[in-house]
Parts: structure tokens; C-alpha cells; sequence
């Protein structure tokens, strides 16, 4: 058989300005990266704390290796549960106030596995329809039935929970949206999914770190228990700057985890020595919240400038500031200006976000300074065309 179909696809993608590729980073994360042999400013991590390249955590990386080895070299139920996942697993359980919390090796894999070992096809599973693509993913492989629900809209999501009989109902949602930057309305979806006797599920892979006095992210933004927010995921390789995932709750959800996670059960422990340098990372993420007043500062000089360059930004409180293009093809063009000007910002298109709604996806980090930021707007200025 001949690959000629897959060819044509993909020359059918690239001309509608959809097609993917992968830039070569020559460099650590940080507000200066080299690119493809060019050096730039970047605007395009998830690095939010600006911890990826702390040397407090690389040391704490090569202390692990020294201690734990290199390789996790089983997976957790063999022989690959070591006592960094271990204490890390606890650090994460009382830092996000829950009595247990279980490590996985990303996020995709921990939304897979959590929502595939709670339901199957006897149950529900509704969802925001701007989750994130694991959160999906999950609700799709599981067999429930599935359903959307609008963005952040509680009345749409009670409709939907009032129409099922389903065994269990479980409500997920983004705690901080991935490609919007808003919150979930977290307190009013916990108590329509309470009413109906659901669970509610968030993933705040972004608010994590970013929200909260001590970066508990949407919960301690809310003030939300384990009552109203039950099974509650983080990921690692945002604002922790190392890699991974955790779910946090009962012991009962946990230990159902253990059993029945299938991407947590059939996999390769992550390395011992990045959970030891996770548990650095921990202590500052909870301990240095300058770093998040900075962000905020960053944040708001961006969105007056932005804004009074005519601009259209969301509605978004957090490190994701996304400018609104529109078309696919001006937000590559923009992107493409941007970078001619040494700043690199990603252009996100369809299908990771809706058709019409382009956009180039800002992040800042802690490690920017409000010098970095008016670069950016001033090459904005230069190259980008506010929304008609
Ligand atoms: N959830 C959300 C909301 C995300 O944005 C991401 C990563 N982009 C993930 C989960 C997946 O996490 P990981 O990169 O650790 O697989």
C-alpha cells in the first residue's frame, strides 16, 4: 500500500495553513532561547514560575541521580516505586490538603488513567467543550456516555446532568483553560455537580503554582476541600519546571487508581531523580510567592498595552494571555513577523482551538522583566494588525 493518501492529506493541511512542525530548541527555557540558531525572546512556555532552569533544581536533579539512579527501571506495581516518588507523593498530599496523592509520568497520562478507572459505559461523563484534548481523550476511551457542556456555563452543564440516569456522573473541567487562560467557576460547578450527586474532576495543569497565596492553584484561589473538588490533578512540567503529574484525594480514589489506572499501571516509573528534584521545586513553589506578584505585574503592564494598542485579549487573570487573530493564516503571519523580530511567540490554529479563533498564544513567566514585556509590545505595534 502506498503512503500517496497521507501525502495528499498533508499537503491539504499545509494549505490551509493547519500544518504542524517542530522548531529545534537549542537552549533551556528562560526569557532568552536560541531557536534554530537564532536567538530570541520567548513568549511560548509553560514555565510559568521560571523554575525549568533553577539551579537549585538542577542540582537537586543531580543529587537524585546521585541517590536513585537514572532510570525508573519498572514500573510502579513491579519494582519502580522509589522513596523520592514516594516522598514527593506526600509533600503533594499535604500541600494540596488531601490525604493522598498519586504520581503519574505526565498529565496526559494521568487524565487518561483517572477518568478510565472511575467510569465506563454504565456511567456519564460531562465535560467543558474547551477541555483540554487528555480530558477528551479520557471521556472518549472510556465508553460513558459523553457529553459537552459550554464553556465555563453551569446552567448548560445542570440541563445536561438533570437529563441522565447514568450510574456515575462524572463533571471535568480545566481548573485554568490551556489555550484561553480563564478560570473555571469552580465553586457554582462543584455545587451543581454535588446536587446531582456527580464528581467533579479538575485538572489545573495552568493554575497550579500561578493562583493561590501559596500556588495551590484554582482550589486555594476558591478555597475549595475535597469535598467539593474530589479527584483534583496538577502536572509537574509547567510551573514546576520538571516533568510529571499527580492526582490528589481520597484514599479510596487513590488506592482505586492503583488497581485500575491502566497508563499508571502498564508504564515505567518517571525517574526517581526528577521527582527528587520535583520536591525542591515544591518548597519553592509554595515558599517564593514573589514570583507570582511579579507575574502579576507582568501581566497587567501586557493587558493595559495590549488593549490600548487595540488589541482583543480574553478574559483571562493568569500567565495565558492569548490575542485574539482570528484567521489561521494572519495568525501565522504575525507569528512569523514577531519572530523576524527576534520574539517568539506560538500561533495555536484549529484544531486545537475553535475554526475562527486563531490566535497567538502569549505566556509570561516569572523570569521576564517589564523591559521584556514592552518589547513585546512594541514589536506588536510594529508587526501585528489589531482585529477588525
Ligand atoms: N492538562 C492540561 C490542561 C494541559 O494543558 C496539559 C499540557 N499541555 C496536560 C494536561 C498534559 O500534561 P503533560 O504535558 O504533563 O502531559
Amino acid at each position: 500500500m502506498s503512503f500517496d493518501q497521507l501525502e495528499t492529506e498533508l499537503a491539504e493541511r499545509r494549505a490551509a495553513h493547519l500544518y504542524r512542525r517542530r522548531r529545534l530548541l537549542e537552549s533551556p527555557q528562560g526569557p532568552e532561547i536560541v531557536v534554530d540558531g537564532v536567538r530570541g525572546l520567548a513568549f511560548c512556555s509553560n514555565d510559568y514560575l521560571g523554575l525549568a532552569n533553577h539551579p537549585a533544581l538542577k542540582q537537586a536533579l543531580i543529587d537524585g541521580a546521585e541517590r536513585f539512579g537514572v532510570g525508573g527501571g519498572a514500573s510502579h506495581l513491579v519494582m519502580g516505586h522509589s522513596s523520592a516518588h514516594h516522598q514527593l507523593e506526600e509533600a503533594l498530599a499535604e500541600w494540596t490538603g488531601r490525604p493522598r496523592a498519586l504520581l503519574f509520568s505526565t498529565g496526559y497520562m494521568a487524565n487518561m488513567g483517572a477518568i478510565n478507572a472511575l467510569i465506563d459505559k454504565r456511567d456519564a461523563v460531562f465535560q467543558d467543550r474547551l477541555n483540554h484534548a487528555s480530558l477528551l481523550d479520557g471521556g472518549l476511551l472510556s465508553g460513558a456516555r459523553f457529553q459537552r457542556y459550554l464553556h465555563n456555563d453551569v446552567t448548560s452543564l445542570e440541563q445536561r446532568l438533570a437529563r441522565t440516569d447514568a450510574r456515575r456522573k462524572l463533571v471535568v473541567t480545566d481548573g485554568v483553560f490551556s489555550m484561553d487562560g480563564d478560570i473555571a467557576d469552580l465553586p457554582a460547578l462543584s455545587a451543581v455537580t454535588r446536587q446531582a450527586g456527580g464528581w467533579l474532576m479538575v485538572d489545573d495543569a495552568h493554575g497550579f503554582g500561578c493562583l493561590g497565596p501559596q500556588g495551590g492553584g484554582c482550589v486555594e484561589h476558591f478555597g475549595l476541600g475535597i469535598d467539593e473538588v474530589p479527584v483534583l490533578v496538577g502536572t509537574l512540567g509547567k510551573a514546576f519546571g520538571t516533568a510529571g503529574a499527580f492526582v490528589a484525594g481520597s484514599e479510596a480514589l487513590i488506592e482505586t487508581l492503583i488497581q485500575h489506572a491502566r497508563s499508571y499501571i502498564y508504564t515505567t516509573s518517571m525517574p526517581p531523580a526528577v521527582a527528587w528534584a520535583t520536591l525542591s521545586s515544591l518548597k519553592l513553589v509554595r515558599d517564593e510567592s514573589w514570583r507570582r506578584d511579579k507575574l502579576n505585574t507582568l501581566i497587567a503592564l501586557f493587558r493595559q498595552g495590549a488593549s490600548a494598542l487595540g488589541f482583543e485579549l480574553m478574559d483571562s487573570p493568569t500567565p495565558i494571555q492569548p490575542i485574539l487573530i482570528g484567521e489561521a493564516s494572519e495568525a501565522l503571519r504575525i507569528s512569523q513577523a514577531l519572530e523576524d523580530e527576534g520574539i517568539f511567540i506560538g500561533a495555536i490554529r484549529p484544531p486545537t482551538v475553535p475554526a475562527g479563533s486563531s490566535r497567538l498564544r502569549v505566556t509570561f513567566s516569572a523570569s521576564h522583566s517589564e523591559e521584556h514585556v514592552l518589547r513585546l509590545l512594541d514589536a506588536l505595534e510594529r508587526v501585528g494588525r489589531p482585529r477588525a
